[in-house]
């Protein structure tokens, strides 16, 4: 069987699952291809981010996901220090501990309602590359392989890549702890309603609850470090855990025990012509911070757009180029930060632990430690390059106005196009010229602001003018959209591959 499709995307973890959503929302045919099958109740990722969780506001996801999840927004942590997270300039100021499964589920049903065909058991073994198409090698279990046949094809296929290994794109890097347990069990004692964590130097444990009653528990010894095919055993984590937080709580009933080492690794480029790499395909780094699965579902979000405008024949030169250009750095950086926070978090010798717990209070306590550490971790304070010259607000977040219909803005972007924003009376008449109806939404904030707004799909500000800058706004705005939304007059798709 032979199937063609604009994008094939390889992999239905939380990356390949919102990028099929987006595709899909935006009219691209899509196919995703997941080796394994569909539920499980096993999982990585727990802590959901609020630049994340304002992504999936965009896409009218991210009330249902808040609600099988516990807010947390406090942190106790090194030497017993709470980090209270300064109110986020977000509509989710705190952490969701919610796992990742959840995450997965609502994703899923996001864009099979979209339309993407979501294909479990199914499994990729190899890729073959041609000047106008990709062929995608599959196996199902008890049939002959097949090929999918696509334009482009993304390799959302977490840290083993195949689409990685297909195309020869190096992935280079270094173990950076071994041995580290996991568990997720219930508690005969419930710990203070907040994410508990602490290390001595020899022993580091961290306990999150679902809010489900269950919890989990990460634990790591210096001096316990068997290879990981050895068993957890619970009596080995509650050991461990005791010795970090001066008590287990009593850990019974497990459902999952493994025990994993964490690498940092980034491919040097997230392109290489039609296909692309996005979440652990692209980059894996240290549990430290939560960054991954946030950092994967944020590549999804920024390829999303760029890819369907590639496939629909309207993007600009360069757009699809501008995803390395955006998420390779951000990858580099979280890379450092979670590097950064493990080598805090396991400081061996105990004046190094001393000294640690000593900055870790002081730190705590001033405005500024915790605003730009809750920046970071957050997402809130990623963003992208601007050019020379460009207004301030260029390659920033936006934050979630409210509209004069009522919506919010994040409400005004479900639809995923650009959204042309300003005060009432600061569009001015015909600043949406015709030919770009089918991308471009206007919206009126309802707030004094003088300055106009050209926003993109993924909530970052493409461009803005403001009472102090240059140039007719009219023609400004104009020159805007060309840049990011192409030519007005929008060109016939490329035709499918047949
Ligand atoms: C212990 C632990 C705790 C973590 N905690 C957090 C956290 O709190 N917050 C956070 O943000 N991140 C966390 N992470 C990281 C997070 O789990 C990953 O970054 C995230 O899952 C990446 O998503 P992804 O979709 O890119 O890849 P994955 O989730 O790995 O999904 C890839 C999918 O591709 C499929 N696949 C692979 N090869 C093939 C093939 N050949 N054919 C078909 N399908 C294939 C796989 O079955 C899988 O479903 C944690 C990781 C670990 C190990």
């Amino acid at each position: 069987m032979n199937t063609d499709v604009d994008v094939v995307v390889v992999g239905a973890g939380p990356t390949g699952l919102l990028l099929a959503g987006d595709l899909a929302r935006a009219g691209v045919s899509c196919v995703v291809l997941e080796r394994h099958s569909e539920r499980s109740n096993l999982t990585r990722a727990f802590a959901v981010h609020a630049r994340t969780l304002e992504q999936l506001d965009a896409r009218g996801v991210a009330d249902e996901l808040v609600a099988t999840g516990a807010p947390e927004s406090q942190l106790r942590f090194l030497g017993g220090h709470e980090l209270r997270f300064p109110r986020l300039p977000s509509r989710f100021p705190y952490v969701l501990i919610t796992p990742q499964y959840e995450t997965e589920r609502v994703l899923a049903a996001r864009a099979r309602s979209l339309g993407a065909d979501l294909r479990y058991d199914t499994h990729v073994t190899g890729l073959a590359r041609f000047p106008d198409r990709v062929e995608v090698i599959v196996r199902n279990e008890g049939q002959p392989e097949h090929l999918v046949r696509a334009s482009y094809a993304v390799g959302a296929d977490g840290m083993h890549s195949t689409v990685r290994d297909a195309i020869g794109m190096p992935f280079p890097g270094k173990a950076v702890v071994q041995s580290v347990m996991l568990a997720d069990v219930r508690l005969s004692q419930e710990p203070p309603d907040t994410l508990t964590l602490n290390t001595t130097g020899e022993a580091f444990a961290l306990i999150a609850p679902f809010g489900d009653g269950w919890f989990r528990i990460i634990a790591w010894h210096r001096h316990n470090q068997p290879p990981e095919d050895v068993p957890v055993s619970l009596e080995e984590v509650a050991d461990v855990a005791r010795q970090a937080l001066g008590t287990d709580y009593g850990p019974h009933d497990p459902r999952w025990m493994s025990r994993f080492h964490s690498e940092e690794r980034q491919v040097p480029r997230y392109r290489d012509g039609r296909v692309l790499l996005a979440g652990d395909a692209a980059h894996v780094h240290s549990p430290a911070g939560g960054q991954g699965m946030n950092t994967s579902i944020q590549d999804a979000a920024n390829l999303g757009w760029k890819l369907a405008a590639t496939v629909q024949g309207w993007a600009p030169d360069g757009l699809l180029d501008t995803y390395q250009a955006e998420r390779h750095p951000v990858g580099r950086q979280v890379l450092r930060t979670s590097g950064a926070l493990l080598k805090i978090g396991l400081t061996g010798p105990p004046f190094l632990v001393a000294a640690r717990n000593i900055a870790a209070a002081a730190a705590t306590r001033t405005p500024f430690g915790p605003r730009v550490l809750a920046g970071a971790i957050s997402g809130l304070s990623i963003s992208y390059p601007a050019p020379r010259g460009a207004h301030p607000l260029t390659g920033r977040r936006v934050a979630d106005l409210p509209l004069t219909d009522g919506r919010r803005l994040y409400e005004a972007l479900r639809g995923g196009r650009f959204l042309l924003a300003g005060r009432p009376g600061s569009l001015p008449a015909g600043s949406l010229p015709a030919g770009y109806g089918d991308r471009v939404d206007t919206a009126e904030v309802a707030r004094p602001t003088g300055v106009v707004a050209l926003i993109r799909p993924d909530a970052y500000i493409a461009w803005a003018h403001g009472p102090a800058s240059k140039g007719d706004r009219t023609t400004a705005i104009r020159d805007a959209l060309t840049r990011w939304c192409g030519s007005p007059s929008r060109p016939a798709p490329p035709r499918r591959i047949v």
